[in-house]
């Protein structure tokens, strides 16, 4: 029988696992690309692109565009971006 534990999750939905650490995971929060104080890429709505490219190493990495040229085509993501607009629809009900 499995022992159950107390666990903590992303507060901004990212879909990161559980982390038995409170602090561990308030650690995360503060950089989370899903949290809107961030400004990153994943929840802004001047998003174009999201498709992969295959690193050097062979890795499939996620690659963002961007409809006000804020971030250069190729780049991985973008943080505290002055072009960033929140996008809604992004974030998980
Ligand atoms: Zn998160």
């Amino acid at each position: 029988m499995p022992k159950e534990v107390k666990a903590f999750a992303c507060s901004f939905g990212c879909g990161r696992k559980v982390l038995t650490s409170r602090k561990a995971m308030e650690a995360h929060e503060q950089t989370c690309a899903m949290n809107p104080e961030r400004r990153a890429c994943k929840l802004c709505k001047n998003r174009t692109i999201e498709h992969l490219k295959l690193d050097t190493l062979g890795c499939y990495q996620t690659v963002y565009g961007c409809s006000k040229g804020a971030v250069p085509y190729g780049a991985t993501m973008h943080f505290n971006c002055a072009h960033w607009a929140c996008s809604a629809e992004a974030i998980p009900a």
